[in-house]
């Protein structure tokens, strides 16, 4: 068996077009703009790296893009005191601060002082309650993502085995908590967990998102089941360089899978693409218009 290669890159494309098309509608018939805020504090580079495209993406799409560069040092007063001016900002509909903040700063404490229904991670704690007990809420980019391409592949996921290995507030959590409200029967598995490779075979639906590069061979996937890869680990090529593998082995992977998603160009672009799709779905409900349809969980 060769499996179907779930084309990240490619479904990506299609959510902004869906986006931009909404985002046009949203223009011309109501006269509102989508926008989307972005806060950065410091160089990290791959934050930047992130920031830039996010930027870039939102203005292809249609929306407003407001970037907020400040200083590692800023003080947690000062970034709540800017968290506050973009909340009572009706220009703003989504909120986005980027991860990980300086050891300075309570991340927690910043996260939960955006307005719920503008944060478009996800991680507010109230959206985390709302997801966690079925009510509509702003759900995390990746997981999202993940969820759109499984519906896609699969239509219905009723009923499936599905294993997410890893347990973070910010994929595994709440990948499993989005498979679960698509009636799919749901094992967490985590650094713990005894005979992880028995644990995936029993999977359909194997979500791997660890940040072990190439952890999980071919023999511990089901014949025909999907994989979806989150995982994005840089290793050293044997010529020299490096190249991003994911946490699935993948050729060994793709040989017995149904389908599954390379790295690059998996669930990766879909994680951009479904903050844009949480910016409109955001900017709707604000202003009490219905939301794209596809678009949301
Ligand atoms: P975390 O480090 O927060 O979580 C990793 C999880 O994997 C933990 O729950 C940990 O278990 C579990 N784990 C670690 N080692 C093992 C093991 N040997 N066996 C089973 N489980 C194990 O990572 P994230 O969830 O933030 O990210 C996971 C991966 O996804 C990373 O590679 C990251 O770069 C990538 N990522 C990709 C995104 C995208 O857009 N494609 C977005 C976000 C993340 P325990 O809790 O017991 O320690």
């Amino acid at each position: 068996m060769k499996a179907t290669v779930i084309d990240g890159k490619a479904f990506a494309a299609t959510v902004r077009t869906k986006v931009a098309e909404h985002v046009t509608r949203l223009k011309e018939v109501h006269g509102i703009t989508p926008g989307l805020a972005v806060v950065l504090l410091g160089e990290d580079p791959a934050s930047q790296v992130y920031v830039r495209s996010k930027g870039k993406m939102t203005v292809e799409v249609g929306m407003n893009s407001f970037e907020h560069k400040l200083d590692a040092q800023t003080s947690e007063e000062d970034l709540l005191a800017l968290i506050a001016k973009l909340n009572a900002d009706q220009d703003v509909h989504g909120i986005l601060v980027q991860l990980p903040l300086p050891g300075h700063l309570d991340s927690d404490l910043v996260i939960n002082s955006i307005d719920p229904a503008k944060d478009v991670d996800g991680f507010h704690i109230s959206n985390v309650g709302l997801l966690g007990t079925g009510q509509k809420s702003m759900v995390p980019c990746t997981p999202l993502g993940c969820l759109m391409m499984l519906r896609d592949h699969h239509g219905s996921l009723s009923g499936m085995n599905a294993v997410v290995v890893g347990r973070s507030n910010i994929v595994g959590k709440p990948m499993a908590q989005l498979l679960l409200g698509d009636s799919c029967t749901v094992t967490i598995a985590h650094s713990r967990t005894k005979d992880l490779p028995a644990v995936v075979r029993q999977a359909d639906i194997v979500v791997a998102a660890v940040g072990r590069p190439q952890m999980i061979p071919g023999d511990w996937i089901k014949p025909g089941a999907t994989v979806i890869d989150v995982g994005i680990n840089r290793i050293d090529k044997p010529e020299g360089g490096t190249r991003l593998v994911g946490d699935a082995d993948y050729d060994s992977c793709a040989a017995v899978a149904g389908a599954i998603t390379p790295v690059p160009g998996g669930v990766g672009p879909m994680t951009i693409a479904c903050l844009l799709a949480n910016t409109v779905t955001a900017c709707c409900r604000a202003n009490g218009l219905k939301e794209p349809e596809g678009l949301t969980a």
